[in-house]
Parts: C-alpha cells; structure tokens; sequence
C-alpha cells in the first residue's frame, strides 16, 4: 500500500511501509520512485505514469530493502469544507482555520478561535482545494479543538445540529 503526502515545496511523496520516496525519473509510461535517503539507498518503486494518484498502478519491479532506519515525519493531512456563508474553513487536527490575509502566491490562515490562539499555517492560493499546499505551519493551540462535524463537505457546528440538546444548551 502506497500513502501520498506533499511537501512544504508541494513536491509529493510515496509512502511505502513507513519510509518515503520521491519521484527521480518519470517518462510518458512509467515513473520511477527513489527512496529519499539518498544513493547510498538502493530501494526504489516503479510505477504508472499519471498525474491521478488513484490511476497510479506499481508495477511489480520494486525493491523495497533499505539500508537504513525509517525517517521521522509528521503527514498534517488539511480537509477543507465550507461554511453556511460560503467561507472556507481548513481543518488540521480537528481544530479549524479561517481564510485571514492573501498575499501573491500564498494565504494565511488564522485558529477560529480568535486573538486568544496564534496557530496560523500558510497555504498556497487555488480556488481548488487539491491545488492548495501547506506551506508551513503554527500548530499549538491554547484551548481544545471546537465541537462540529463535516457532512458532505459542509462545515457544521455541532452545537447547530442539536440545538437544545446537552446539560449545558447552547453556547
Ligand atoms: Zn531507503
Ligand atoms: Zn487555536
């Protein structure tokens, strides 16, 4: 199983049984997948050229011996959803970020919760979601990650969903 990340360049990654690998040679058929470490690493994947993760077939020829431990990485998966009022919201870690400041090639984006939490990342601009990358990021928050869910790519508040439920009401 091969798991896709990207970097803070917005170059992509493999993942494969915990070590990665980065695209070294690509022709009109096939791409040839290098492990990171560098020459001295042997491992390799071979698979399908195409620009669709999904359609990405490996192909049997693949070495998957390392001489060398398993890197240390963090894979901050962003999901993306939008709000009543048509805004975007960022979701890292189950805590939600709004669209504060563009500048020419990338935005900020703010904690929701306000002046009280500085985590903020930095995105590149795309009016697709799949064109946005992290660039860099602040992640610590002062306070626990807000109460909603995610339907259909629409970001609701859980508080909205079942106004008058819980001991406390609504906040
Ligand atoms: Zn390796
Ligand atoms: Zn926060």
């Amino acid at each position: 199983m091969v798991k896709w990340a990207r970097k803070k360049d917005g170059k992509e990654i493999a993942i494969v049984e915990g070590y990665t690998f980065y695209c070294h040679y690509k022709n009109r058929i096939r791409e040839r997948w290098s492990c990171t470490h560098g020459k001295t690493c042997k491992a390799f994947l071979s698979m399908t050229n195409s620009e669709m993760v999904t359609r990405r077939i490996i192909r049997s020829r693949q070495r998957l011996d390392h001489n060398h431990t398993r890197p240390r990485f963090v894979i901050h998966n962003v999901t993306w959803a939008t709000k009543k009022n048509g805004k975007d919201v960022a979701v890292i870690n189950g805590y939600t970020f709004y669209h504060r400041i563009k500048h020419q090639m990338t935005s900020t984006w703010n904690c929701t919760f306000g002046r009280a939490c500085r985590a903020r990342m930095i995105v590149t601009n795309g009016a697709r979601y799949q064109d946005r990358h992290l660039v860099s990021s602040m992640l610590k928050h002062t306070h626990p990650p807000p109460a909603f869910i995610i339907c259909d790519g629409m970001y609701i508040k859980t508080a909205e969903v079942k106004p008058e439920s819980g001991p406390l009401g609504p906040n």
